[in-house]
């Protein structure tokens, strides 16, 4: 089976193994030495000095715990969204009470960075700009540094990032970039299964937090951050799957961050090139295309519905359907973790054996 979803990803035996460990007292000093050592990784991945938190979620978690521990409700925030993970964003703050103001962008596009400059001059109240780092949903990855440059260095606003098909994946430096918060989840670059998100947390996010009154219980950071003086979770982790992300970082670790980030770069470039040499056109422009996810567009009179079963019923191909507005209109490869050359040639000749069943000439439609 070729599991080429943007989440979850292929998890190396040896971190599945890792789970099958006996269980450890979570208040002990084995747990203590272990959460001290995954945190100090955590942190060379994030690429800050400021405070990392493991959560108990998938990745929803950590965007709602990022939301609701720094905004207080009628708090107005500006959401820079450009597809539906950025729409979740804003949705969760609405929930909670904030005044969302909305710089949406063209599914397939990234932030318009003028657009962004103009809204953020034009309304001082606005204190909190909501970002996704990596749109999942359509493939498109944003400057985040020189959106942070806008956001922090021109208006000093906070700064709250979807990084969750980012971090560990794409460069994104936390702090000298100036993200106040960024949220991130297991199932995507980290190689693990679906069930943790880590959080990264600055002072002015602590700050911010201070006077937040939003309603927090189980996500409250603050719990977080007094347990964790003690070498503790505040409630019972999954630690099965810190065993897991313990081996992850390691390895991660050897492989180094930099050699990380290439072998994402690269692989995103192999599998863009591959499908416009079936004549597959790319969602994104290549300046923004996201080398953790691709976006393709389904070719004209092509059920992708139909595509997609067949990819998986015929050669164990599995890869995802666009989402609400996109879902006919685009399939995603997943390419987080390590992907390698190979499993995307055997995605690139398992399309071209079913659009060449369905009707459509690879070879031809250049
Ligand atoms: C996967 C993803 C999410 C949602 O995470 P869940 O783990 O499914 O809750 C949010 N934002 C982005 C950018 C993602 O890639």
């Amino acid at each position: 089976m070729n599991l080429r979803l943007p989440g979850p990803i292929p998890v190396p035996n040896e971190i599945l193994e890792a789970m099958a460990k006996p269980m450890i007292n979570h208040r002990g000093p084995a747990y203590k030495e272990m959460l001290a050592r995954i945190t100090d990784r955590l942190k060379q991945v994030f690429q800050t000095t400021g405070d990392v938190y493991i959560l108990t979620a998938s990745g929803t978690g950590a965007m709602e715990a990022t939301i609701t521990n720094t905004l207080s409700p009628s708090d107005k925030v500006l959401c820079a969204s450009i597809g539906g993970f950025g729409h979740r964003f804003a949705e969760i703050a609405r929930i909670f009470g904030a005044d969302v103001v909305m710089l949406n962008s063209a599914p397939g596009t990234s932030i318009k960075l003028d657009k962004l400059h103009s809204v953020l001059e034009s309304d001082p109240a606005i204190s909190a700009v909501l970002v996704t780092h990596n749109e999942t949903s359509t493939g498109v990855t944003n400057d985040l540094e020189k959106i942070a440059d806008i956001v922090k260095k021109e208006f000093n606003k906070l700064l709250l990032v979807d990084g969750i098909s980012s971090v560990g994946s794409l460069p994104l430096q936390t702090d000298a970039w100036g993200c106040d918060v960024v949220a991130t989840a297991s199932q995507k670059g980290w190689m693990l299964p679906p069930g943790l998100a880590f959080i990264s947390f600055s002072e002015k996010a602590w700050e911010a937090n201070a006077t937040s009154t939003m309603p927090k219980f189980y996500f409250d950071l603050s719990e977080y951050r007094s347990y964790f003086a003690k070498g503790q979770p505040p409630w019972t982790p999954a630690i099965s799957q810190m065993f897991a992300l313990d081996l992850a970082l390691e390895e991660m670790m050897t492989q180094g961050l930099d050699n990380i980030y290439q072998q994402h770069a690269e692989i995103g470039k192999f599998t863009r090139d591959g499908l416009r040499t079936l004549g597959l056109t790319i969602l994104p422009e290549e300046s923004i295309a996201s080398n953790s996810v691709t976006a393709v567009c389904v070719p004209d009179g092509i059920d992708v519905k139909n595509l997609l079963m067949q990819l998986d019923e015929n050669h164990g191909v599995i890869l995802a359907a666009g989402q609400d507005s996109l879902a006919e209109k685009i399939f995603r490869i997943g390419h987080m973790g390590r992907t390698t050359k190979g499993e995307i040639e055997n995605v690139l000749n398992s399309l071209t054996s079913v659009l060449t069943n369905l009707g459509f000439n690879p070879a031809q439609s250049r």
